[in-house]
């Protein structure tokens, strides 16, 4: 959908090739080969070309020497392939021997080397097969470990994100033409005052791209997971609070990603949401240096999180510790532990926002937290709250390039008469979010966006 992209990087004129299923015994391995060289290749060693886009089978000889492997192969001429160029597939055996076999017949052949990291994307991109955006999603979406990320993922590689920039961007290319045709031929007799002419429109513009920066940051929550912080007095039952939701079936635990000294997290998927649950310090006052320190993380955590589950214990009720009740604001569920031994009066409340009964120990109450808790994340994250369509930006990489845009068009609403300046506004806007999708130069970021990459993709 995108115009091609710059040809650049890496050598194009090389044929590479990489194994492109994951490394390891496997039933199958895929590897790939795009470039001049891919056709060739295929013919050398499966005997002939097999007909474009069907699947052969084939057995793989290097020269006179044994068969290699009975393997699947598959043959998609460009420029209707995935990098836009000749692209050859081996299906093989997915063992390290044969795959050392195909890769020492690849490698002895001359043009062909393996690829770089990202390297096949890459070169979709700047063959016009991909646009920066869908080019990131397909990392994002083989990163995917929830139902969320995989559905972002997903509708940002068939384009969603990059239509709605490229239509912002046609609007301001569009404007900005008006205003050129009014500064280059002012005599011509143009509508008077173009730049206010395009001025409803353009205003528009960025009142929709505000509205698709107010999005809570939902996208790139989903790519990174979504921050949610155990805190509490010491002892209330936090770590246990831990433990129990990372060994909940609702709770799936994908992996635990580290102690950061006071700081325990785990990754869940709650709902198909990612979520890095962290418990902290317990909350007090102290004068041991060390347990200081955790009280400081703690804090500092609950301010960077997006959801805070703050623990009391049930038997102080209605009484809280001053410094939970600090942390109390409309990212809170509040949580009375250890009703096994205290219990919580029916309907209990606190400031007008429900008390949630908890005991850890019998785990009466524990499915209802979950509940809320998804509850919370699906309110705050879910898709619904998509600005601007439904797509909604993923890394700071379009926020940053969105906010530039944002305040070209500031500067442009704000222009009082000054032709050129405005002009030069709008084709600043246009070229920050042209630079999103990879329309317009993008030289200096495609090893920044292409790094994350994996080889063989
Ligand atoms: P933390 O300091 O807040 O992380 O609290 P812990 O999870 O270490 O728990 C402190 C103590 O409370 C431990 O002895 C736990 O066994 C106990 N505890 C945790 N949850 C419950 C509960 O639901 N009921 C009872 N009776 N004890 C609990």
């Amino acid at each position: 959908m995108a115009g091609p992209g710059p040809v650049s990087g890496p050598a194009m004129a090389d044929t590479i090739y990489a194994l492109s299923s994951a490394p390891g015994r496997a039933g199958v391995a895929v590897v790939r080969l795009s470039g001049p060289g891919a056709g060739p290749a295929l013919k050398a060693l499966a005997g002939k070309l097999p007909p474009p886009r069907q699947a052969a089978r084939a057995l793989l000889k290097d020269g006179a020497a044994d068969i290699i492997d009975d393997a699947l192969v598959l043959w998609f001429p460009g420029p209707a392939s995935f990098t836009g160029e000749d692209v050859t597939e081996f299906h093989i055996h997915g063992g390290r021997a044969v795959l050392a076999a195909l890769f020492a017949a690849l490698r002895a052949r001359p043009g062909l080397r393996l690829a770089e990291p990202g390297e096949f994307s890459r070169r979709a991109f700047a063959h016009g097969k991909l646009d920066l955006t869908q080019a990131e999603a397909i990392a994002d979406l083989i990163d995917a470990e929830t139902e969320a990320q995989r559905r972002q993922g997903l509708a940002q590689m068939q384009g969603e994100l990059g239509r709605l920039y490229e239509a912002w961007r046609q609007d301001l290319l569009r404007a900005l033409a008006h205003l050129e045709a009014d500064i280059d031929f002012p005599e011509e007799d143009l509508p008077e005052g173009v730049t206010a002419a395009v001025a409803p429109q353009m205003r528009a513009l960025q009142a929709a791209i505000g509205a698709h920066l107010a999005d809570n940051r939902r996208g790139e929550r989903l790519r990174d997971g979504i921050g949610v912080v155990i805190l509490g007095a010491p002892n209330v039952g936090k770590s246990s609070l831990l433990n129990a939701l990372a060994r909940r079936e609702a709770a799936i635990v994908s992996d635990i990603a580290g102690t950061t000294r006071d700081i325990v997290e785990v990754h869940l998927d709650l709902g198909g949401y990612p979520v890095v649950l962290a418990d902290t310090a317990g909350l007090r006052e102290t004068a041991d240096r060390i347990e200081s320190e955790g009280v400081r993380r703690a804090l500092a955590r609950a301010e960077s999180a997006d959801l805070k589950l703050l623990v009391i214990d049930a038997a102080s009720w209605p009484a809280l510790p001053p410094a939970t009740v600090a942390l109390l604001d409309d990212d809170t569920l509040l949580i009375a532990n250890k009703t096994d031994a205290a219990p919580l009066p029916e309907g209990a409340s606190y400031q007008g926002r429900p008390v949630l009964p908890l005991s850890v120990a019998t785990g009466a109450g524990l499915d209802e937290l979950l509940k809320s808790l998804s509850a919370e994340i699906a309110a705050r994250y879910g898709r619904q709250h998509g600005q601007g369509g439904n797509a909604t930006l993923t890394r700071a990489r379009h926020r940053e390039a969105l906010e530039h845009c944002h305040a070209s068009l500031a500067r442009f609403l704000a222009n009082d008469g000054d032709a050129e300046l405005a002009a030069e506004d709008l084709r600043l806007a246009a070229r920050a979010l042209g630079r999103i999708t990879g329309s317009v130069g993008v030289e200096d970021i495609l090893d920044i966006v292409f790094r994350d990459f994996c080889i063989g993709k």
